[in-house]
């Protein structure tokens, strides 16, 4: 199986951090937000939820996601006795209780989609929190979206199509947000509404990524294969193709684990996809988003540098307010004295910080 999203960014971020901290900064390396969007049902949570590798979003074939999810994913550090590392949910309308099974996560988030839109398939614009803790992870924000529909049913609006339209702008159009524009194989690439949707956002194309899923069931005799290559509807970042599980794997509580060697084999016993490794599954879309986040990464060294050149100079001219080196005794007692009284100075202030807080409190 694939290295997971973040896999080979986690040691490149985790460095930067560690030197961002010792400039004595409080601001961490801010990576861009991930959202997904495409139809209902083109298969959304299911490459979200492959990309984290966990188990724990809702999927269906009808409506499921149903208000967006924003999904921070929070590294932790690993455990140092080498014991199994921990790794946890917290919703923000939960306060600080802990979800340590994945599976209560999902319903806590289909309980919690019910508490605002009810249970008869009503959307809502307003956001479910979810953070996930772990030492897998990298500091990254991902958006699981509603899908677009068209004819509204059960609750839905009469304008459901252009809300949910707005909705999904209002995420996509941030700059700062990668868009993975999900068709599903089965239906018409020109037609698609995440492309469509993405190229209104991004319409340069620099920040969007096509994924095609159910490559699985597609018509047979036919294949995906000028879809990828970017023949059918060209893409600056190109696209990927992906095998998802199935309503029936899902049915069947098949593994993500398992979903991963399934897919690789799929690619393999199909001819038409010979020699596109690097566009196919779960794994390679994995590595693209993490070539972009590396991208982003080095956008923001020359920032990194510059704080860095001057917390040096800072560190120099501090140096040098002790006086100069010196061999001979009276220029050592000079540089005694510097000492000691910048000594005295900063623990007479203390002193006196000290005393004007107990006069205030
Ligand atoms: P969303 O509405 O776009 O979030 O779509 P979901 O991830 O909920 O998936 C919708 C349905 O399509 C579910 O039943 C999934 O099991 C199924 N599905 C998603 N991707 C694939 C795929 O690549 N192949 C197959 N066979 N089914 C898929
Ligand atoms: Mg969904």
């Amino acid at each position: 199986a694939g290295a997971p999203l973040g896999s080979s960014v986690i040691p490149i971020v985790n460095k930067l951090q560690d030197i961002v901290v010792q400039l004595g900064s409080q601001s961490t390396i801010q990576l861009p937000q991930v959202a997904v969007v495409g139809n209902q049902s083109s298969g959304k949570s299911s490459v979200l939820e492959a990309l984290v590798g966990r188990d724990f979003l809702p999927r269906g074939n009808e409506i499921c996601t149903r208000r967006p999810l924003l999904l921070q994913l929070i590294q932790t550090k690993p455990r140092s006795d080498g014991g199994s590392d921990d790794e946890w949910g917290e919703f923000l309308h939960q306060g600080s209780k802990r979800f340590h099974d994945f599976s209560e996560i999902r319903r806590e988030i289909e309980a919690e989609t019910n508490r605002v839109v009810g249970d008869n398939k009503g959307v809502s614009d307003q956001q479910i929190r979810l953070k996930i803790f772990s030492p897998n992870v990298v500091d990254i924000t991902l958006v699981d979206l509603p899908g677009i529909t068209k004819v509204p049913v059960g609750d839905q609006p009469t304008d459901i199509e252009a809300r949910i339209r707005t909705m999904i702008l209002s995420y996509i159009k941030n700059p700062a947000c990668l868009i993975l524009a999900v068709t599903p194989a089965n239906s018409d690439l020109a037609n698609s509404d995440a492309l469509q949707i993405a190229g209104n956002a991004d319409p340069d194309g620099h920040r969007t990524i096509g994924v095609i899923t159910k490559l699985d069931i597609m018509d047979r005799g036919t294949d995906a294969r000028n879809h990828l290559l970017g023949k059918t509807i060209p893409l600056r970042l190109g696209y990927v193709g992906v095998v998802n599980r199935s309503q029936e794997d899902i049915l069947l509580n098949r593994s993500i684990k398992d979903a991963l060697i399934a897919e690789e084999k799929f690619f393999l016993s199909r001819p038409a996809y010979n020699g596109l490794t690097d566009r196919l599954g779960v794994p390679q879309l994995a590595k693209k988003l993490n070539q972009i986040l590396v991208q982003h990464i080095k956008a923001l060294l020359p920032n990194l540098k510059s704080r860095i050149s001057n917390a040096l100079c800072a560190t120099a001219k501090e140096y040098e307010s002790y006086g100069h080196i010196t061999e001979s005794r009276a220029g050592q007692g000079a540089l005694l004295l510097n000492f000691l009284t910048k000594y005295c100075e900063a623990y007479s202030s203390t002193l006196e910080g000290k005393s004007k807080e107990m006069s205030t409190s």
